[in-house]
């Protein structure tokens, strides 16, 4: 369907449309001296949704940003560690940084839809930048596709051509999902996607996330424990002692981790204690 996109090695190592494994290897992560992770391991199994959770500061999102190679945009960042895809190193230097982000979308907290780009524009944003050539027709299947994908057709289909900031936040953040969906994903990070959603915008991301199962790796940030236990296959609790760099206490079947977690912390934690 697309043209290969221009300037870049061949074949794509990363080249798909399935879910793809995500594994990282005793990453850890600095912000000048300040070691912010330690030696993060973590298998994200294709086609899973894991969920990551722990108290603010702990690195989430740090560790979110490392699995798409935002983290090394920020001067004072450094990294250990690797990141597979599907077994293939997304840091190997003989990479290029786009292919790892055509592969790994991401969704954040404050939807950042372009405001004064249409809908239809907007959903179909993230090709050029993921060198992705498309048809006047590919493009309108791709919108018509991503925007269901999002649960966020019905609701936009009669406005296509008008502003993306004229929706409410959470029609923002479901065409930031359908942006992200439209260059075909193998992973999908979510960091506090709803946070600062209504509840009714809420439910429909999770009907979104429930129905990219297996299809998508999805791996999200949340606050919301009730929301890992109904959206995630697996769990991961990250921590911080004071002054510490965060690390994974616990991980495992999210149904476990909830029921019978083996760590008192995230007894604690998953129970509100702190
Ligand atoms: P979380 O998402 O779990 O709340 P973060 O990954 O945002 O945690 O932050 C982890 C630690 O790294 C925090 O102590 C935070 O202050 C620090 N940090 C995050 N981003 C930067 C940055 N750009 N520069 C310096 N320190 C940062
Ligand atoms: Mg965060």
């Amino acid at each position: 369907m697309f043209d290969p996109p221009e300037g870049e090695g061949f074949p794509d190592p990363f080249a798909g449309s399935e879910a793809a494994e995500l594994d990282a290897k005793a990453v850890s992560a600095w912000f000048g001296e300040r070691k912010v992770l330690d030696r993060v391991s973590l298998t994200m199994e294709a086609g899973q949704v894991t969920a990551l959770i722990g108290p603010s500061g702990c690195g989430k999102s740090t560790f979110l940003r490392i699995l798409n190679r935002m983290h090394e945009m920020v001067p004072t960042a450094s990294l250990a560690g690797q990141v597979l895809l599907d077994g293939a190193d997304i840091y190997d230097p003989g990479r290029r940084v786009t292919l790892a982000r055509r592969n790994i979308g991401m969704v954040f907290q404050k939807a950042n839809p372009f405001p004064a780009m249409s809908i239809y524009e907007n959903t179909v944003a993230g090709l050029k930048l993921a060198g992705i050539k498309a048809s006047r027709l590919e493009k309108d299947f791709l919108v018509e596709d991503s925007l269901r994908k999002a649960s966020l057709w019905d609701e936009v289909k009669d406005r296509l051509h008008q502003p993306g900031g004229g929706l409410s936040g959470g029609q923002q953040q479901r065409l930031c999902i359908a942006r992200s969906l439209a260059v075909s994903p193998r992973v999908l990070l979510m960091d506090e996607p709803c946070s600062a959603l209504d509840p009714t915008s809420t439910r429909r991301v999770e009907e979104t996330i429930a129905s990219l199962r297996g299809l998508v790796t999805i791996v999200i940030v949340t606050h919301n424990m009730q929301q890992a236990a109904r959206i995630s296959d697996t769990c991961a609790f990250f921590l911080a002692a004071h002054n510490a760099p965060g690390a994974i206490v616990e991980h495992g079947p999210t149904d476990a981790m909830f029921q019978y977690p083996q760590d008192q912390r995230t007894s604690d934690y998953v129970n509100g204690r702190f």
